[in-house]
């Protein structure tokens, strides 16, 4: 089965290489939104003679077609990489200790963010929502529960 970021490629008439395809395969695995750097060494196992400079140029091609987004949590310099997340928009929580990445979706967030926007006279086109974390002292965490 072609990978969603082959098909939107597919809908664009973009003929995608092997090479390509595989590069496209692992973004839409990954769940953890890689970088550049992770993103070669996860294709370079499945075909070990992709280089660097192929997986920076498929990112950039995947980027400008729309079918994966970028993200530069931090402001580190460093950009991350996830699939179009289409219709199951959701937000990010970055724990500053691991810079690993947590997924969120709040409703009530959401209707909240709708509401200042009227109340402002606009409406929301599009929005990015970063939480910049360090997780609780376990002391903390486990009075909790
Ligand atoms: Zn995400």
């Amino acid at each position: 089965m072609p990978s969603q970021i082959e098909r939107l490629c597919a809908e664009r008439r973009i003929k995608l290489t092997e090479n390509r395809k595989i590069i496209a395969r692992v973004i839409s695995d990954s769940a953890d939104h890689p970088d550049v750097e992770e993103v070669f060494k996860r294709a370079a196992k499945i075909n070990p003679s992709i280089g660097i400079a192929t997986v920076y140029r498929a990112v950039k091609l995947f980027e400008e077609l729309g079918v994966i987004s970028r993200h530069d949590f931090g402001g580190k310099g460093r950009a991350r990489y996830e699939k179009l997340e289409g219709d199951d928009h959701h937000d990010h929580l970055v724990d500053i200790s691991t810079d690993e990445v947590h997924e969120f979706f709040s409703e009530e967030l959401e209707k909240l963010q709708e509401k200042i926007a009227r109340e402002k006279g606009f409406e929301i086109v599009g929005h990015r929502m970063e939480l910049y974390c360090r997780p609780l002292k376990s002391s903390a965490v486990s009075r909790k529960s």
